[in-house]
């Protein structure tokens, strides 16, 4: 993968900040597009349903491939969200996420104590690449109809 990225990316200096291993394409710039125009966490055939228009002969595999490399690429987080299909972010920057237990709503949080992983990590050897905080519950539209 090193020579690979080396290579192209001398070919494309100064071209913007796509990785450079993989072709631009645009269904996935569309997907990526998609993706941060909502804050829902959707999942693959949500973006399936809203591209078939644009992109007639597009194939639901070709979406997930396309989020495979945005996956990749770090451009796209997947969070499996205990149903059956992982729901999508393209929010990148560290943050918690809140689940709703009845609508499966995922919400954005602030991510508190950023340094918590590598605290605890430290002291059993471990090297702390990543984190993931989760909150479950009811969100306020199902906490108002309870
Ligand atoms: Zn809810
Ligand atoms: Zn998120």
């Amino acid at each position: 993968m090193s020579v690979a990225l080396t290579r192209s990316a001398k070919n494309s200096a100064g071209k913007g900040t796509a990785a450079p291993v993989y072709r631009r394409s645009r269904q996935r710039e569309r997907i990526l597009q998609l993706l941060q125009s909502t804050g829902t966490h959707p999942t693959a055939a949500w973006l399936f349903e809203r591209m078939k228009k644009d992109f007639p002969h597009l194939s639901l595999g070709t979406v997930y491939r396309n989020l495979g490399i945005l996956t990749e690429q770090g451009r796209v987080r997947r969070i499996s969200a205990g149903s059956s299909f992982d729901r999508l972010d393209a929010n990148t920057s560290p943050h918690a996420h809140f689940i709703c237990d009845r609508c499966g709503a995922i919400i954005d949080l602030d991510e508190p104590d950023v340094g918590l992983g590598q605290d605890v990590g430290q002291g059993l050897g471990l090297v702390v690449e990543r984190r993931e905080l989760r909150l479950y519950g009811l969100c306020g539209r199902c906490a108002a109809k309870t």
